[in-house]
């Protein structure tokens, strides 16, 4: 098949003076985004060619301006500008930490906003946190986002806009082949993914294409906080690495500390975890404990933990709690910490000690947003009381 001239292939797109609402192409794979050409008026062939190329402007080089992509004819490019939106979610606040982790508070429309962070690593790696709700619905007790209400679940345009917009903000486009910055992604950010699973599963779609932003599967981690049917779509389907907020090993305790425990007990979890798609000692599942002092911290909890996990190709991330004001709990120990980490190391488990970071920055998930949220509610009263002095 030779190729044909673009003027040809794209003859039955309408014109843009028939065109009237906006659609938007961000948060759609090569497939969706086909199907989106289709309806635009191309014909079966041109869509997918088309489609191919925009995913490569807009996931490899960057492109959100249909006017700088220049393989397609012009005219196109003006009844594609007529007739999409690319524009990205927008930053609204951006902090930096001493040790280079970046949060950023993002607004996808007004009043919905929800935050990402970069945590560079340690050598060649980095890591984005995403959101994939604005707020949360678990109410998990030592978790600031579970203090704030649900706003709505997050598109999967929105949730690959704030990859995107990293990627804006530490200058890594076109994607890079070697050296990236952003090395992983793990959905810990506000949210329970597995309560947004559609939107979740594109957004990894779109993240994992090899023509576009190209980060592995394999390299994409999702933490639930054990929504137990939801885990073996996410296997099959999206095929990612699993991590486990779990934080207690008594139900009697994770009821309090993460409520949908009541509905999804330890036992029932810790099956749902053994039968995981894919999961091996190659692919192991994380297991998130935030330590909290005097409340799971105690030597018997740690020998407790390593009784549950066993038979299952785990690691353990053992996270300091990183008090917000107002917050219930207080942080073990280094001590504590350091004495949790043997007994379950012992066991043959790997399990480093998350380091802190961020904390100059409120580096607490939702700390950013609740901070902006008072200070619009400050910026209202303030405003008040210079119309009503
Ligand atoms: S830990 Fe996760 S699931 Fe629990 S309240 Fe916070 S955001 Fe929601």
């Amino acid at each position: 098949m030779g190729y044909k001239p673009a003027m040809e292939i794209d003859l039955q797109h309408k014109p843009a003076s028939q065109l009237s609402a906006r659609h938007t192409l961000l948060g759609k794979d090569r497939l969706q985004m086909t199907a989106s050409l289709r309806e635009f008026g191309l014909a079966e062939k041109p869509a997918k060619m088309r489609s191919n190329q925009i995913f490569r402007w807009l996931y490899h080089q960057g492109i959100n301006d249909f006017s700088l992509m220049t393989n397609l004819a012009k005219d196109l490019r003006n009844d594609l500008a007529e007739y999409f939106d690319l524009s990205r979610p927008e930053i609204i606040e951006k902090l930096v930490s001493t040790d280079g982790t970046r949060k950023y508070l993002i607004r996808f429309a007004p009043g919905v906003e929800a935050e990402s962070v970069f945590i560079p690593g340690v050598g060649r790696s980095g890591a984005l946190c995403v959101s994939s709700q604005v707020g949360c619905t678990l109410n998990c007790t030592f978790c600031h986002t579970g203090s704030q209400a649900l706003v709505r679940n997050l598109t999967a345009a929105e949730i690959v806009g704030q990859v995107l917009l990293a990627r804006d903000d530490l200058d890594e486009w076109p994607t890079p082949s070697a050296g990236r910055r952003i090395t992983n992604i793990v959905f810990m950010g506000m949210g329970e993914p597995l309560l947004n699973l559609p939107n979740v599963l594109t957004a990894i779609d779109i993240l994992s294409d090899n023509e576009g932003i190209s980060i592995s599967r394999r390299r994409i981690t999702v933490s639930t906080s054990g929504i137990v049917p939801q885990m073996a779509p996410l296997g099959d389907q999206g095929k990612t690495m699993l991590a486990i907020s779990l934080h207690a090993v008594t139900d009697a305790l994770r009821n309090e500390l993460v409520p949908i425990n009541r509905r999804y007990p330890i036992a029932e979890l810790l099956q749902a975890c053994r039968q995981y798609p894919g999961a091996s000692n190659a692919r192991r599942i994380t297991f998130e404990y935030v330590m909290l002092k005097g409340i799971n911290d105690s030597d018997a909890e740690a020998k407790e933990l390593v009784r549950l996990l066993a038979g299952i190709p785990a690691k353990i991330n053992l996270i300091p709690f990183n008090p917000w004001p107002g917050s219930p709990y207080e942080c073990s120990s280094w001590q504590r910490i350091e004495a949790f980490a043997e007994i379950v190391n012992k066991a043959g488990y790997s399990s480093p000690v998350r380091t802190p970071r961020g904390r100059d920055i409120f580096a607490a998930c939702g700390q950013l947003k609740s901070e902006s949220v008072k200070k619009r509610a400050s910026e209202r009263l303030r405003e008040q009381q210079q119309l009503n002095p």
